[in-house]
Protein backbone atom coordinates (compact mmCIF):
# COMPACT_ATOMS: atom_id res chain seq x y z
CA UNK A 1 0.00 0.00 0.00
CA UNK A 2 2.61 2.51 -0.70
CA UNK A 3 1.18 4.11 -4.24
CA UNK A 4 -1.93 6.81 -3.01
CA UNK A 5 -3.79 8.35 -5.76
CA UNK A 6 -5.61 11.45 -4.24
CA UNK A 7 -8.63 13.15 -5.74
CA UNK A 8 -9.72 16.23 -4.45
CA UNK A 9 -6.41 18.24 -3.03
CA UNK A 10 -9.49 21.42 -1.50
CA UNK A 11 -9.00 22.83 2.26
CA UNK A 12 -9.00 19.15 3.45
CA UNK A 13 -7.29 17.03 0.95
CA UNK A 14 -4.27 19.51 0.19
CA UNK A 15 -3.18 18.53 4.16
CA UNK A 16 -4.23 14.85 3.90
CA UNK A 17 -2.32 14.22 0.88
CA UNK A 18 1.09 16.28 2.24
CA UNK A 19 1.10 14.22 5.12
CA UNK A 20 0.89 10.89 3.55
CA UNK A 21 3.56 11.80 1.14
CA UNK A 22 5.70 13.78 3.80
CA UNK A 23 5.69 9.52 5.80
CA UNK A 24 7.37 8.49 2.40
CA UNK A 25 4.13 7.29 0.44
CA UNK A 26 4.03 8.00 -3.04
CA UNK A 27 1.05 10.31 -4.01
CA UNK A 28 -0.07 11.74 -7.32
CA UNK A 29 -2.94 14.01 -7.31
CA UNK A 30 -5.83 14.96 -9.30
CA UNK A 31 -8.05 17.82 -9.08
CA UNK A 32 -9.96 19.77 -11.09
CA UNK A 33 -8.66 22.88 -9.72
CA UNK A 34 -4.70 22.61 -11.32
CA UNK A 35 -3.74 25.48 -9.36
CA UNK A 36 -3.03 23.00 -6.21
CA UNK A 37 -0.37 22.01 -7.62
CA UNK A 38 1.61 24.97 -7.44
CA UNK A 39 2.24 24.01 -3.72
CA UNK A 40 1.66 20.72 -3.59
CA UNK A 41 4.44 20.16 -5.89
CA UNK A 42 7.42 21.23 -3.02
CA UNK A 43 5.74 18.34 -1.24
CA UNK A 44 6.73 15.65 -4.09
CA UNK A 45 3.17 15.11 -4.82
CA UNK A 46 2.76 14.51 -8.69
CA UNK A 47 -0.04 15.93 -10.92
CA UNK A 48 -1.78 13.04 -12.86
CA UNK A 49 -3.43 14.47 -15.56
CA UNK A 50 -6.46 12.29 -15.69
CA UNK A 51 -8.70 10.09 -12.82
CA UNK A 52 -7.83 7.63 -15.79
CA UNK A 53 -3.99 7.72 -14.77
CA UNK A 54 -4.85 7.88 -10.77
CA UNK A 55 -7.04 4.51 -11.69
CA UNK A 56 -4.26 2.58 -13.57
CA UNK A 57 -1.13 3.63 -11.29
CA UNK A 58 -1.82 3.43 -7.50
CA UNK A 59 -2.63 0.87 -4.36
CA UNK A 60 -5.33 2.71 -2.75
CA UNK A 61 -6.89 6.12 -4.11
CA UNK A 62 -8.50 8.25 -1.71
CA UNK A 63 -11.36 10.98 -3.05
CA UNK A 64 -11.88 13.77 -0.72
CA UNK A 65 -14.06 15.83 -2.19
CA UNK A 66 -17.43 18.38 -2.04
CA UNK A 67 -20.39 16.31 -2.61
CA UNK A 68 -22.24 12.90 -3.63
CA UNK A 69 -22.68 13.89 -7.12
CA UNK A 70 -19.65 14.69 -7.55
CA UNK A 71 -18.08 11.12 -5.54
CA UNK A 72 -20.62 9.12 -7.73
CA UNK A 73 -18.83 10.82 -11.34
CA UNK A 74 -15.20 9.95 -9.65
CA UNK A 75 -16.23 6.56 -8.49
CA UNK A 76 -17.48 5.25 -11.89
CA UNK A 77 -14.57 6.66 -13.33
CA UNK A 78 -11.75 5.52 -11.92
CA UNK A 79 -13.98 1.98 -11.81
CA UNK A 80 -13.69 2.11 -15.44
CA UNK A 81 -9.89 1.74 -15.69
CA UNK A 82 -8.98 -0.23 -12.17
CA UNK A 83 -6.37 -2.53 -11.17
CA UNK A 84 -7.51 -5.24 -9.17
CA UNK A 85 -6.69 -5.23 -5.72
CA UNK A 86 -6.89 -1.28 -5.80
CA UNK A 87 -8.17 -0.19 -2.19
CA UNK A 88 -11.07 2.77 -3.14
CA UNK A 89 -11.79 5.00 0.06
CA UNK A 90 -14.03 8.33 -0.03
CA UNK A 91 -13.45 10.09 3.03
CA UNK A 92 -15.82 12.99 1.50
CA UNK A 93 -19.40 14.19 3.57
CA UNK A 94 -21.98 12.46 1.27
CA UNK A 95 -25.32 10.94 1.43
CA UNK A 96 -25.92 7.79 2.89
CA UNK A 97 -27.77 6.43 -0.75
CA UNK A 98 -25.27 7.88 -2.90
CA UNK A 99 -22.55 6.03 -0.64
CA UNK A 100 -24.28 3.24 -0.65
CA UNK A 101 -24.60 3.02 -4.30
CA UNK A 102 -20.40 3.66 -4.55
CA UNK A 103 -19.73 0.50 -2.97
CA UNK A 104 -22.15 -1.64 -4.79
CA UNK A 105 -20.38 -0.04 -7.87
CA UNK A 106 -17.17 -1.25 -6.61
CA UNK A 107 -18.21 -4.55 -5.28
CA UNK A 108 -19.53 -5.60 -8.77
CA UNK A 109 -15.95 -4.85 -9.89
CA UNK A 110 -14.63 -6.61 -7.13
CA UNK A 111 -12.85 -4.01 -5.67
CA UNK A 112 -12.78 -3.45 -1.91
CA UNK A 113 -13.74 0.08 -0.47
CA UNK A 114 -14.42 2.01 2.46
CA UNK A 115 -16.64 5.58 3.27
CA UNK A 116 -14.20 6.93 5.74
CA UNK A 117 -15.57 10.82 6.36
CA UNK A 118 -13.11 12.63 9.06
CA UNK A 119 -13.71 14.85 11.65
CA UNK A 120 -11.05 17.13 13.03
CA UNK A 121 -11.06 20.03 10.57
CA UNK A 122 -8.40 21.59 8.65
CA UNK A 123 -6.28 21.82 11.67
CA UNK A 124 -6.55 18.13 12.55
CA UNK A 125 -5.71 17.28 8.47
CA UNK A 126 -2.57 19.56 9.11
CA UNK A 127 -1.58 18.19 12.06
CA UNK A 128 -2.65 14.30 11.45
CA UNK A 129 -5.04 14.27 13.81
CA UNK A 130 -8.00 13.07 12.35
CA UNK A 131 -10.73 10.90 13.65
CA UNK A 132 -11.72 8.51 10.64
CA UNK A 133 -14.94 7.20 10.62
CA UNK A 134 -15.50 4.15 8.54
CA UNK A 135 -17.68 1.82 7.22
CA UNK A 136 -17.25 -1.80 5.20
CA UNK A 137 -15.84 -4.55 5.65
CA UNK A 138 -13.01 -5.83 8.14
CA UNK A 139 -10.35 -6.83 5.57
CA UNK A 140 -10.40 -3.48 3.84
CA UNK A 141 -10.34 -1.16 7.27
CA UNK A 142 -7.34 -3.41 7.92
CA UNK A 143 -5.51 -2.80 3.99
CA UNK A 144 -5.94 0.89 5.09
CA UNK A 145 -5.30 1.43 8.89
CA UNK A 146 -2.00 1.82 8.47
CA UNK A 147 -2.69 5.53 6.45
CA UNK A 148 -5.47 6.03 8.96
CA UNK A 149 -2.64 5.93 11.52
CA UNK A 150 -0.02 8.59 9.16
CA UNK A 151 -3.12 10.83 8.70
CA UNK A 152 -5.29 10.49 12.28
CA UNK A 153 -5.50 9.86 15.80
CA UNK A 154 -8.41 7.84 15.35
CA UNK A 155 -9.88 5.41 13.28
CA UNK A 156 -13.16 3.19 14.12
CA UNK A 157 -15.02 0.85 11.96
CA UNK A 158 -18.15 1.43 12.91
CA UNK A 159 -19.84 -1.19 11.06
CA UNK A 160 -21.18 -2.42 7.18
CA UNK A 161 -21.15 0.01 3.98
CA UNK A 162 -22.78 3.49 5.01
CA UNK A 163 -21.74 3.68 8.65
CA UNK A 164 -18.97 5.86 8.45
CA UNK A 165 -21.50 8.42 6.88
CA UNK A 166 -24.09 7.97 9.50
CA UNK A 167 -21.74 8.30 11.85
CA UNK A 168 -20.42 12.01 10.36
CA UNK A 169 -23.73 12.82 9.85
CA UNK A 170 -24.58 12.74 13.70
CA UNK A 171 -21.34 14.44 14.82
CA UNK A 172 -21.67 17.21 12.18
CA UNK A 173 -25.51 17.71 13.56
CA UNK A 174 -23.76 17.95 16.96
CA UNK A 175 -21.11 20.29 15.94
CA UNK A 176 -23.47 22.88 14.26
CA UNK A 177 -26.07 22.77 17.11
CA UNK A 178 -23.13 23.74 19.67
CA UNK A 179 -21.61 26.04 17.16
CA UNK A 180 -24.70 28.02 17.08
CA UNK A 181 -25.05 27.69 20.94
CA UNK A 182 -21.99 29.20 21.37
CA UNK A 183 -22.97 32.04 19.66
CA UNK A 184 -25.87 32.55 21.64
CA UNK A 185 -23.70 32.78 25.08
CA UNK A 186 -21.37 35.10 23.10
CA UNK A 187 -24.07 37.68 22.33
CA UNK A 188 -25.20 37.41 25.82
CA UNK A 189 -21.83 37.64 27.30
CA UNK A 190 -21.37 40.95 25.16
CA UNK A 191 -24.35 42.14 26.14
CA UNK A 192 -22.86 41.92 29.95
CA UNK A 193 -19.51 44.12 28.60
CA UNK A 194 -17.84 40.58 29.60
CA UNK A 195 -14.07 40.35 29.32
CA UNK A 196 -14.07 38.05 26.33
CA UNK A 197 -10.44 36.59 26.54
CA UNK A 198 -11.85 35.34 31.14
CA UNK A 199 -14.73 34.20 29.40
CA UNK A 200 -12.89 32.24 27.02
CA UNK A 201 -10.63 30.91 30.46
CA UNK A 202 -13.68 30.30 32.19
CA UNK A 203 -16.36 28.06 29.74
CA UNK A 204 -13.26 26.62 28.49
CA UNK A 205 -12.79 24.54 31.78
CA UNK A 206 -16.02 24.36 32.79
CA UNK A 207 -19.29 22.54 31.91
CA UNK A 208 -19.81 24.90 28.95
CA UNK A 209 -16.54 23.93 27.54
CA UNK A 210 -17.17 21.53 23.83
CA UNK A 211 -14.74 21.47 20.75
CA UNK A 212 -16.34 24.94 18.96
CA UNK A 213 -14.76 26.99 21.93
CA UNK A 214 -11.63 24.78 23.01
CA UNK A 215 -10.22 23.67 19.84
CA UNK A 216 -12.34 26.32 17.31
CA UNK A 217 -13.07 29.64 19.01
CA UNK A 218 -14.84 31.72 16.95
CA UNK A 219 -14.08 35.42 18.69
CA UNK A 220 -11.16 37.01 17.18
CA UNK A 221 -8.03 36.56 19.37
CA UNK A 222 -8.99 34.48 21.44
CA UNK A 223 -8.09 31.23 22.10
CA UNK A 224 -6.06 29.36 19.73
CA UNK A 225 -5.86 30.81 16.16
CA UNK A 226 -9.11 29.95 14.38
CA UNK A 227 -10.87 30.93 10.97
CA UNK A 228 -12.26 34.32 13.23
CA UNK A 229 -8.79 35.48 13.48
CA UNK A 230 -8.70 35.78 9.60
CA UNK A 231 -12.15 37.24 8.64
CA UNK A 232 -13.79 34.03 8.80
CA UNK A 233 -11.85 32.65 5.42
CA UNK A 234 -12.59 28.33 6.34
CA UNK A 235 -11.59 25.83 7.65
CA UNK A 236 -14.86 24.48 6.76
CA UNK A 237 -17.48 26.90 4.82
CA UNK A 238 -20.89 27.09 6.07
CA UNK A 239 -22.00 25.53 2.60
CA UNK A 240 -20.58 22.14 3.61
CA UNK A 241 -22.00 22.59 6.90
CA UNK A 242 -25.57 23.35 5.26
CA UNK A 243 -24.81 20.34 3.22
CA UNK A 244 -24.16 17.97 6.19
CA UNK A 245 -27.52 19.68 8.12
CA UNK A 246 -29.73 18.58 5.06
CA UNK A 247 -28.16 15.25 4.74
CA UNK A 248 -29.03 15.01 8.62
CA UNK A 249 -32.63 16.78 7.99
CA UNK A 250 -33.68 14.47 5.26
CA UNK A 251 -32.55 11.00 7.00
CA UNK A 252 -34.27 11.92 10.04
CA UNK A 253 -37.46 12.40 8.14
CA UNK A 254 -36.83 8.97 6.82
CA UNK A 255 -36.61 7.83 10.14
CA UNK A 256 -40.00 9.88 11.17
CA UNK A 257 -37.67 12.18 13.65
CA UNK A 258 -38.49 15.55 14.38
CA UNK A 259 -35.15 17.59 15.14
CA UNK A 260 -36.32 20.91 16.43
CA UNK A 261 -33.08 22.37 17.46
CA UNK A 262 -31.40 20.77 14.15
CA UNK A 263 -34.10 22.41 11.92
CA UNK A 264 -33.47 25.69 13.78
CA UNK A 265 -29.87 25.81 13.53
CA UNK A 266 -30.42 24.61 9.57
CA UNK A 267 -32.36 27.75 8.94
CA UNK A 268 -30.17 30.16 10.15
CA UNK A 269 -26.94 28.40 7.90
CA UNK A 270 -29.86 28.50 4.68
CA UNK A 271 -30.02 32.11 5.95
CA UNK A 272 -26.13 32.87 5.76
CA UNK A 273 -25.70 31.31 2.46
CA UNK A 274 -28.72 33.55 1.01
CA UNK A 275 -26.44 36.22 2.45
CA UNK A 276 -23.61 35.34 0.32
CA UNK A 277 -21.48 34.06 2.73
CA UNK A 278 -21.55 30.33 1.73
CA UNK A 279 -18.13 30.43 1.67
CA UNK A 280 -17.07 31.64 4.56
CA UNK A 281 -16.06 29.10 7.44
CA UNK A 282 -18.91 27.39 9.37
CA UNK A 283 -18.09 29.56 12.85
CA UNK A 284 -19.33 32.47 10.91
CA UNK A 285 -22.69 31.44 12.29
CA UNK A 286 -22.46 32.72 16.07
CA UNK A 287 -23.06 36.06 13.73
CA UNK A 288 -26.65 34.82 12.74
CA UNK A 289 -28.57 33.35 15.62
CA UNK A 290 -31.82 35.10 15.26
P1 LIG B 1 -12.94 21.94 -0.83
O1 LIG B 1 -14.05 22.52 -1.62
O2 LIG B 1 -11.93 22.84 -0.22
O3 LIG B 1 -12.13 20.85 -1.70
C1 LIG B 1 -12.72 20.03 -2.66
C2 LIG B 1 -11.74 19.87 -3.81
O4 LIG B 1 -12.32 18.99 -4.77
C3 LIG B 1 -11.43 21.19 -4.53
O5 LIG B 1 -10.04 21.37 -4.63
C4 LIG B 1 -12.08 21.01 -5.91
O6 LIG B 1 -11.38 21.67 -6.95
C5 LIG B 1 -12.00 19.51 -6.07
N1 LIG B 1 -12.96 18.97 -7.04
C6 LIG B 1 -14.25 19.32 -7.23
N2 LIG B 1 -14.79 18.58 -8.21
C7 LIG B 1 -13.83 17.73 -8.65
C8 LIG B 1 -13.77 16.71 -9.62
N3 LIG B 1 -14.84 16.40 -10.38
N4 LIG B 1 -12.61 16.03 -9.79
C9 LIG B 1 -11.52 16.34 -9.05
N5 LIG B 1 -11.50 17.30 -8.09
C10 LIG B 1 -12.65 17.98 -7.88
O7 LIG B 1 -13.65 21.05 0.29
P2 LIG B 1 -13.01 20.52 1.66
O8 LIG B 1 -13.25 21.52 2.73
O9 LIG B 1 -11.64 20.01 1.41
O10 LIG B 1 -13.99 19.29 1.95
C11 LIG B 1 -13.93 18.11 1.18
C12 LIG B 1 -14.90 17.10 1.79
O11 LIG B 1 -14.53 16.87 3.17
C13 LIG B 1 -16.35 17.58 1.81
O12 LIG B 1 -17.19 16.48 1.56
C14 LIG B 1 -16.53 18.08 3.23
O13 LIG B 1 -17.88 18.02 3.66
C15 LIG B 1 -15.62 17.16 4.01
N6 LIG B 1 -15.06 17.70 5.26
C16 LIG B 1 -14.51 18.95 5.29
C17 LIG B 1 -13.97 19.41 6.50
C18 LIG B 1 -13.35 20.78 6.60
O14 LIG B 1 -13.04 21.22 7.73
N7 LIG B 1 -13.10 21.48 5.50
C19 LIG B 1 -14.00 18.62 7.63
C20 LIG B 1 -14.55 17.34 7.55
C21 LIG B 1 -15.07 16.89 6.35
Amino acid sequence: MKKVGFVGLGNMGFFMSKILSLNNYVVSGYDVNESVFQTLKEFKITQAPTLSEIAHENDVIITMLPDGIIVEEVWTEILNDIQSKTLLVDCSTIDIKTCKKIHNLAKNKNILSLDAPVSGGTIGAENGSLTFMVGGDDKAYKNMLPLFEVMGNKSILCGHAGSGQATKMCNNLLLAITMSGLGEAIQLANSQSLDMEKFYQVLSTSTGSCWALNNYCPIKNIGPTSPADNNFKPGFSSQLMLKDLTLALSASLQANLNLNIGKKVLENYQKLVENQEGHLDFSNIINYNE
